[in-house]
């Protein structure tokens, strides 16, 4: 273990580097990342976006290391999140929040009923009427549902275009999974969530420790599966509310942290 410290100055930078060094000498351990502004800084076309090469590094290093799994945790459809993490056919992907799995060569498992797909169908044409009548909203597909994009709208808009989404859906069913995210709002006929695919991803791996860091207000339903007596560590990025113990303020950061621990882990007795 480095004696470096965390280069980021937070309150508990101490006490999460003591932490990591823990998680370093586990047996097995998975690093579970959500991508996009954890990873990855947010750019305007979502395709382009892609990992700091510092944390790219680091984890292809924590990768080579025995008993060590790195997996990422998106929003994202699968189709999307493999293109921007460039993963390779061993890798761990958790899709859509959850509903999409590929575990390495072991495939995708993703199943709709009748009803979910029929549900899905019209949710679409509600949802495509609404993004069509205002001007500055888009309309993304995902494999289990739609995400409305509001992002260049003024925050009045913003929200306005949110209420009619939820009305527009309300007319469909009334057991959809509704996610709130950063200038998003979306929409889905299954209901995983980011805490499902952590205990899946634990289940596969038989992982002693995990470690999840995220940055958006879906990675709570992450922290909240942690065992953190059990030595898992929670990591939110940026500001905001968060279940997580620790908090790093950017990408930069969270480049920082993998760097030490793909070091750490190394070089583990
Ligand atoms: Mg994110």
């Amino acid at each position: 273990m480095t004696e470096t410290p965390l280069p980021t100055p937070t309150e508990s930078a101490i006490a999460l580097a003591a932490a990591l060094k823990q998680f370093a000498a586990a047996d097995r351990v998975l690093l579970a990342l959500d991508f996009d502004g954890t990873l990855a800084p947010f750019v305007d076309k979502p395709k382009s976006a892609r990992a700091l090469p510092e944390s790219k590094a680091a984890l292809e290093k924590l990768e080579r290391t025995p008993d060590t799994w790195v997996a990422y945790v998106s929003g994202r459809p699968l189709s999307s999140l493999e293109i921007v993490t460039e993963a390779d056919e061993d890798a761990l992907l958790i899709g859509s929040h959850g509903v999409e799995v590929r575990f390495g060569r072991d495939g995708v498992s993703l199943d709709l009923s009748d009803e979910e797909r029929s549900t899905l169908t019209r949710l679409g044409e509600v949802l495509q009427q609404l993004v069509d009548s205002v001007p500055g909203t888009r309309l993304e597909v995902k494999p289990v549902g739609f995400g409305v994009h509001y992002r260049l709208l003024e925050e009045t808009d913003g929200a306005d275009v949110v209420r009619r989404a939820y009305e527009a859906a309300a007319t469909v069913s009334d057991s959809l999974t509704i996610r709130d995210g950063k200038d998003i709002i979306e929409f889905s006929v299954r209901g995983a969530d980011k805490g499902d695919g952590i205990e899946r991803l634990r289940e596969y791996t038989a992982a002693n420790a995990v470690l999840f860091a995220g940055d958006d207000v879906t990675d709570e339903d992450g922290f909240r599966v942690l065992r953190v007596e059990s030595g898992d560590i929670g990591i939110k990025v940026g500001d905001g509310e968060t279940l997580a113990q620790f908090r790093l303020a950017d990408e930069k950061a969270v480049a920082a942290m993998l760097t030490l621990l793909a070091e750490a882990r190394a070089s583990r007795a």
